[in-house]
């Protein structure tokens, strides 16, 4: 057993508002600098959609797709050695700046010049940079919640498993849910495996994943090698650059930018003790359904005296190992499994998890579904559907998220029904 610590986070999508308060704040404090404008180290997308940068979840138009291994697993697909030297003279997969964003404002003029209508004129959303009206372009950050009509409309083409598609045109079954990213700091990070100069490493003492910029030679196969695409280029330095978990602030003992500033307080942060002699192994796990089980499989029991001693023998500070003790990820991702990787099927094994939406909870307390803990209601009523949250987050194993979504109704209604107006029902308590 060789155990390492690691930084992890926790995410709570169902308190996520969508307000990215901590995408401005991570970017004040880290990308407000040349060469790096359309860069956002953590953005807020609209789901299903197709993100920042556009379509990054579509690996085929990325890395060139998966493959199926001979024993029913996947892997990224290679291409041959010729594929592998063709990357590095011309690294065909890299997303290119209009990937990223068109930045848009609203035509506001529209408001008081157009002519005489039937309904009232609406302020459109139009390019920064074109002064076109989006429509035209067809794409923008958080562009699905802007455009709902043409989202519906555009749904068969982005790769939702035929959900959108099955619901187009039906309002009342359309649904929408935010998911923050940053990096992952993955405890396999393709980025570190990728880079030709060495210059990416991963922390020995705490598992944040950083770019060294004197050795960063701009080769940008970390662009196209993290699967996550959170890795991005300075064209003012001709380096890389990525999301350092604001490192300076976690050694003072503080939490990041964007976990601190974060109005919905969705964010968590701990310590996780980990067997690094497994890693190997649970990214090569075959199926795809064992990808979410075989993440589990490399974390370690802070509370084994066994996992303590050989942590003392491997140099973890006591205080690492204290923090561990007490880390609400490891409640969440492990006792209470309630929060999951996102896109284990990567086979980075990624440190910031997520736990899933109930979706719009009225939905389900006005059909009577969590009024008593007794009569609990049926996840897959709920709007936004059980597929599409497994497909994010485990693999397509939509089990363990109907468990989840399950144990945080019964939490609530179980807080609910001691809270009326906010004070406490003692008979309850
Ligand atoms: Fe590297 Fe991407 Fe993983 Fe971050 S998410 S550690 S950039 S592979
Ligand atoms: Fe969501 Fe918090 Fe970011 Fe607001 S600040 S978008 S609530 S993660």
């Amino acid at each position: 057993m060789k155990v390492r610590a690691q930084i992890g986070m926790v995410l709570n999508l169902d308190k996520c508002i969508g307000c990215h308060t901590c995408s401005v704040t991570c970017k004040n404090v880290w990308t407000s600098r040349d060469g790096v404008e359309y860069a956002w180290f953590n953005n807020v997308e609209t789901k299903p959609g197709i993100g920042y940068p556009k379509d990054w979840e579509n690996q085929k138009r990325w890395n060139g797709g998966w493959e199926r291994t001979a024993s029913g697993g996947l892997k990224p697909k290679q291409g041959g050695k010729w594929r592998i030297l063709a990357n590095i003279f011309a690294n065909p997969d890299l997303p290119e700046i209009d990937d990223f964003y068109e930045p848009f404002d609203f035509d506001y003029d529209h408001l008081k010049s157009a002519p005489e209508m039937e309904a009232f004129p609406t302020a459109r959303p139009r390019s920064k940079v074109s002064g076109e009206r989006m429509e035209k372009i067809e794409w923008g950050p958080n562009w699905e919640e802007i455009l709902g009509g043409e989202f519906e409309k555009r749904g068969k083409d982005y790769n939702f498993e035929g959900i959108q598609k099955d619901i187009y045109g039906q309002y009342e079954n359309t649904f929408m849910m935010y998911l923050p990213r940053l990096c992952e700091h993955c405890l396999n990070p393709a980025c570190a495996a990728s880079c030709p100069s060495g210059a990416i490493y991963k922390r020995e003492e705490d598992g944040v994943v950083l770019i060294d910029q004197e050795k960063c030679r701009g080769w940008r196969m970390c662009v196209s090698g993290c699967p996550y695409k959170k890795i991005y280029y300075n064209w003012s330095t001709g380096k890389s650059e990525k999301c350092t978990l604001c490192y300076p602030r976690l050694e003072s003992g503080m939490p990041t930018v964007c976990s601190e500033t974060c109005v919905g307080r969705i964010r968590y942060i701990g310590v996780m003790l980990y067997d690094a002699d497994k890693i190997a192994e649970a990214a090569a796990v075959s199926g795809e359904k064992d990808l979410y089980d075989a993440q589990l499989g490399v974390f370690l029991d802070p509370n084994d005296p066994k996992v303590i001693e050989a942590a003392r023998a491997e140099g973890v500070p006591e205080d690492w190992i204290a923090s561990a003790r007490k880390s609400p990820i490891w409640k969440m991702a492990m006792e209470w499994k309630i929060a999951f990787p996102l896109h284990p099927e990567y086979r980075t094994l990624p440190m910031v998890w997520y736990i899933p939406p109930l979706s719009p909870i009225q939905n389900a307390a006005a059909a009577g579904q969590v009024a008593v803990q007794d009569d609990m209601p049926d996840v897959k009523s709920l709007r936004i559907p059980v597929r599409y949250l497994a497909n994010m987050l485990t693999a397509g194993d939509e089990a363990p998220v109907i468990s989840a979504l399950e144990r945080m109704l019964a939490m609530r209604s179980y807080m609910r029904s001691k809270t009326v107006d906010g004070v406490v029902n003692i008979g309850v308590a």
